[in-house]
Formats: C-alpha cells, structure tokens, sequence
C-alpha cells in the first residue's frame, strides 16, 4: 500500500554544519515527515535543542539536491558492472592476466583451477580487441588461468567471443584449439550470456544502485526495453530502496500500461513511495556510431540515416500517449529526427521530452521551450563521440551537443548517462558538460557549447538549484565546493553522504 513505509514515524533528523554551494556561512537543515523542514544558520547548538531530533554534524561540507541520472538502462548497468573490463588488454596474454588477476583477487583463483561456487554464474569478460594484438587467443591459455570457472569473454565489437573449456561445456558449444567463436554462434552465446535468473541479476541491481547512492544519486528514470513495473515492485520488495525509480513504458506495453490504469507520473502502490510510472520511450532514428542517426544532410558515405517510425505513427502514438496520461520521451539523434520529434509534439498538443538531442538544427533549438519539450542529454556521450561526430557530420558540430544552444533558446535541460553507454555517475556527465574535455590533452571540444557547473548540478536536480524549505528532503552531502574545485576533482568529487526523503541511503549514520 502507498505510505505503508511512510516517514512519519521517523524521528526528525538535523544536518548541522552545512554549507549550500557559494553561502558564505553554515547551515542547519531540519528535516521532517521526509521533507526540509526548515533552513536555518547554523546556530553551534546541538540537535538536544530539537527535542526528538537526531543531530548528525556534516563539519562545514556542501549540500545539494539529491541528484537524478535521466536515462538509465538499469539491468544493462547492473551486467555491465559485473563483467570484465578488457579493452586496457594489448595482448591474449594480457587478456588472460587480467582474468587471473581478478580470479586471484576475488578469491576464486587456484592451483588447478578455480572451482565454480553453486550460486556464481559464468565470469563474462568484455571489450578485448583482438585486432590489435600480435599473439594468438587459446583455450589453452584461459583454462590455465581460469580452471573449472565457465569463463567467456567477448570483443569489443560483440563479433567474437573467447571461451575456455568449462564454458564451451556448459553452453554445449563446440570450440577448437582457438577458444574462439565468431558471428552468429557469438551473437547466440552473448545473447544467453545476458539472460540471467532474477536471483542472480537482482542482487547485481541492488548493488549498482547502491554504488549510485555513493555518488549522490536520489533517482533514476529507468528505460530498460522490457515491462519495468514488476522487477521494481520485486527489487524494492526485496530491499533495493536506494533510488528513486520512475519506470519507463515501451510502445509495446502501451496497451498493458493503460489497461492497468498506469499513468507517467503515478504512484506505483507496493513501491513504498519509490516506484513511480515513467514515460513512454518512443524510437524514432538510430545511432551516430551506426550512421543510423536521421539526418537532414547525407552522410560522408551516403544515405540520411534511419527514421525508424513514420511521421504518422509517430503523430498517431503521442495522440495516444497524450489520452492515456503518458509523457512521450522521444528518442532522437540526427537532426532530421530532432525535426521530426518536435513537429510531432506540436502537432499532437502534448508536452514531454527528447532523449539525446544529439544533433539539432539551429532554427529547432527555441522549439524546445515553446513546446515546453525538456531536453534530456548526455553529456559524456559528447566526448566518447567526439570524432565520430567530427567525421560523420563535418563542419556541423558547432550544433552537435549543444546544450548552451538550448539553454540559451530557453530549453530546460536534463542529464543523463544512458548507462550503461557511459558511466552511472551524474559526476561524469556534469564534467563532460562543463569542461567539454576529458583529462588527456586533447583539450576542449566546442567549449562555447559548455554549461556552468550550476546550470550542470541544476540539470542534474530536476531543476533544483538549491535546498528549499517544502521539498523532497533528497540531498547529497559533498566533501568539496563543487562551484569551486578544480575540473579533475568536480569529475571525481567525493561524497559524504546522501539521502532519499530523510533517510540515509549512503553515508551519514
Ligand atoms: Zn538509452
């Protein structure tokens, strides 16, 4: 039942010592019923002047608003997150370091072989390029390292995959000396590796969530391609309650949604006030890597890019969304289709988001504040893409990510990682906005394009700049001044503590 875990049997809770970013003095936030209850300057007397309160003295550190990674596919973050990194391997014997290496580190390495624990599933490896390396995968050379433990690991470009014995038995897959699969039985072994029980994949949630938390994170809107409501109701049943979660809807589920009487924005009842329905994630173009990005001008190799739905069924579906009380959340990359998403949105009359707005036409960037269509970006994606971008949309990329375009337009902006694309940390994609630089020496790109650092926290809050008495007491707690550090530590920056309405989902006590 809604308010089933309501808060208002907690004790109130007292932050003392608190600074909101760019105040000259300290603060006390009194929080209560799992709101901020008041601000007040801090006055060196100790939570005992609340009687009932619970003090918990934060020494001068930073508050802001809990922070919200926009578009997250969860389940992916959380598999991603267990998997092996590999793209730092410039060999097959560095390859199969680093599996040994982790073996030994977990506790799972041994003289003849790991043994595989009853409830441990295959060690999955990811992102080794094989194209690089001078020597030769084997299966030799992962069972020495890996023993009875099913191991696979898979390219970079998701083209091959290298097994070792134990996995080739317990995938029934027939391997020779190489250890190797390549095309379709790669593509088949990746698509099982990713098909999980719930028992092992829930836990692996649980803990990504958790790691969320540590970075500051209250919430995520959740676009996993799949019916969202019942693992969340399973999660948070199960004890994930560190995040906010509003469940995105697919086109295909619309239908479900609607016969449910589920709505974007409703309380989910079992969600312990955690669960909300979330938007409709409509597809309209492809990807910039897959030149399927729909373009207003040709790609250096021809073709536009793919629309992926028509205008019509577009138009037809946000109609729909807009009856049902669903916020469409458009998907689109390309110009063309940022085009298409807002003429949609003006034609049906509803308000909503574009996610990514990767590419825009100039004469699109005021559309989005007059049709009231929030821009929900990722900023990192800017320098992962960098020369893709460069090279597929040549002397344009003065309006590829161009987030102080929109902002200066009127848009309000919302950040996201699109995880597990890029990292689940808003930490990552606020210094991707702000310094359009990573820390290699390449130095910026398109700098005129960056936000400030409070435009990034802003865009990171749901529009919330600062701690107000009346909101959601969901806080995060920075050992730094994030107006002030330098951009390498604003990347990095530690986190003291944060909280979900008054309650400590990381840190505090
Ligand atoms: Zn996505």
């Amino acid at each position: 039942m809604p308010g089933q875990h309501d808060s208002r049997h907690t004790p109130d809770l007292l932050l003392t010592s608190v600074r909101q970013p760019g105040d000259e003095i300290c603060s006390d936030v009194h929080i209560r019923d799992g709101l901020v209850a008041a601000i007040n300057p801090s006055s060196g007397k100790s939570a005992a002047s609340l009687p009932g309160a619970q003090g918990v003295d934060f020494d001068g550190r930073y508050v802001i608003p809990g922070l919200w990674d926009e578009h997250v596919h969860m389940t992916q973050w959380a598999l991603t997150s267990n998997r092996l990194d590999l793209a730092g391997a410039g060999s097959a014997r560095e390859a199969a370091a680093v599996v040994g290496n982790y073996l030994a580190g977990a506790g799972l390495a041994g003289e003849g072989g790991a043994t595989r624990p009853a409830s441990a599933p295959t060690l999955v490896g990811v992102g080794f390029r094989d194209a690089i390396w001078t020597d030769l995968p084997s299966l030799d050379l992962l069972d020495r390292v890996t023993g009875g433990l099913p191991t696979a690991l898979i390219s970079h470009d998701l083209h091959c995959v290298w097994l070792n014995s134990a996995a080739a038995r317990t995938y029934g897959v027939p391997v020779d000396a190489s250890g190797l699969l390549r095309e379709e039985p790669a593509f088949g072994l990746t698509r099982e590796l990713g098909t999980l029980p719930d028992t092992v994949v829930d836990p692996w949630v649980r803990a990504a969530a958790a790691a969320a938390a540590a970075r500051g994170v209250v919430g995520i809107v959740d676009f996993e391609m799949t019916w969202n409501r019942d693992p969340w109701l399973r999660r948070i049943a199960g004890g994930c309650d560190a995040l906010r979660i509003e469940a995105g809807v697919y086109p295909q589920d619309l239908d479900r949604a609607v016969a449910e009487g589920l709505r974007t924005g409703a309380d989910v009842a079992g969600g312990r006030g955690l669960l909300t329905v979330g938007p409709l994630k409509v597809l309209t173009d492809g990807s910039l890597n897959t030149r399927t990005a729909y373009c207003v001008d040709p790609y250096p190799n021809g073709g536009y890019g793919l629309l992926t739905v028509s205008e019509a069924e577009l138009l037809a579906l946000l109609v729909r969304a807009r009856q049902a009380g669903f916020v469409p959340a458009v998907h689109a990359i390309g110009d063309a289709a940022n085009r298409v998403a807002l003429d949609a949105f003006e034609a049906a009359g509803v308000t909503g988001r574009v996610e990514h707005a990767q590419f825009v036409r100039s004469e699109d960037f005021a559309r989005f504040s007059r049709l009231g269509v929030i821009a929900s970006v990722q900023p990192a994606h800017a320098l992962d893409d960098r020369d893709t971008a460069e090279a597929n949309w040549p002397g344009r990329t003065d309006r590829s990510f161009p987030l102080r375009s929109l902002v200066a337009a009127g848009a309000t902006l919302a950040l996201g990682s699109d995880a597990p694309v890029a990292p689940l940390d808003p930490w990552t994609a606020m210094s991707a906005a702000t310094a359009r630089a990573r820390q290699d020496g390449r130095g910026p790109w398109h700098p005129e394009q960056a936000l400030t650092r409070r435009e990034a926290l802003t865009a990171s809050a749901r529009g919330r700049g600062r701690l107000r008495v009346g909101d959601p007491a969901d806080i995060a707690v920075l050992d730094a001044d994030p107006l002030t550090v330098s951009d390498t530590e604003f990347a990095a920056m530690p986190v003291a503590a944060t909280l979900v309405a008054g309650r400590f989902t990381y840190g505090g006590v």
